[in-house]
């Protein structure tokens, strides 16, 4: 593979245009191993690189994978219509280099959002053919009955869809929240899978994607992180 030089790698990273990240490395904003390196077409090996600019240490990524404790009134389209998109909250880096969300939730559902740049992770991860786990807590309006959750677990019909649609599990939390699990994610799977069964959701939480609990990560309502080898591993 052909070595990047050193305005390709930050531009890479979402740090801005080729220009702009040439004038960046030409005014010596970008330090590695304690020198300003100041010739953009320097090509310092990209495995394990780490690199200062704007006071701040950066280790390149040829992809990212985050996670995202996603909060309420954000949209994950990427022409938000009512309310502010999904990148809006994130680092500026990641627009540059076009991180988009792993699926969506509803601009009122909070909790794990995967995003990523790499389209074959995307990909992957959206396919129908990919039956893991999604968690989400639902508060409800009417009370979470036995009835419901057995309407649930032998499947409902949504209009659109040819095939009823089950939850793979159930657990009732409270007089009015219920955690109901999917293999599927279709287009507001579980408010319209509670309609069908009688009731009505009124908040939506994503906990868990597979082995990977908003729990475990201990990200506040809008924080993120990078997903580490040992995340992506919990994924499948
Ligand atoms: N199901 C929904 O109804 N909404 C979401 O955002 C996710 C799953």
């Amino acid at each position: 593979m052909p070595k990047l030089t050193l305005d390709r790698i930050l531009q890479s990273q979402g740090f801005g245009s080729r220009k702009y990240c040439r004038e960046l490395i030409e005014d010596g904003e970008v330090v590695i191993n304690g020198a300003a390196v100041t010739d953009y077409k320097s090509t310092p090996d990209t495995d394990g690189l780490v690199f200062t600019l704007f006071e701040e240490e950066w280790t390149y990524r040829e992809h990212v994978y985050i996670v995202l404790n996603k909060p309420a009134d954000i949209e994950c389209s990427r022409k938000p219509s009512h309310h502010p998109g999904v990148l809006s909250i994130l680092p500026e880096q990641f627009s540059w280099r076009d991180v988009q969300p792993v699926g969506r939730l509803d601009h009122d559902t909070t909790g794990l959002l995967l995003m990523s740049d790499d389209g074959s992770f995307i990909h992957a991860q959206s396919s129908p053919k990919r039956h893991v786990p999604k968690l989400y807590v639902a508060t409800t309006h009417d009370p979470v009955t036995e009835e419901l959750v057995q309407s649930l677990l032998a499947g409902v019909k949504l209009h659109d869809e040819p095939q009823t649609l089950a939850a793979v599990s159930c657990r009732v939390l409270g007089t009015h929240e219920i955690e109901i699990v999917l293999e599927q994610g279709k287009y507001h799977q579980v408010k319209r899978m509670l309609v069908a069964a009688g009731n009505h959701c009124t908040a939506l939480r994503r906990t868990a994607i597979g082995g990977l609990t908003l729990e475990a990560l201990e990200l506040e309502i809008g924080e993120w992180c990078y997903l580490e080898p040992e995340h992506l591993a919990l994924l499948v």
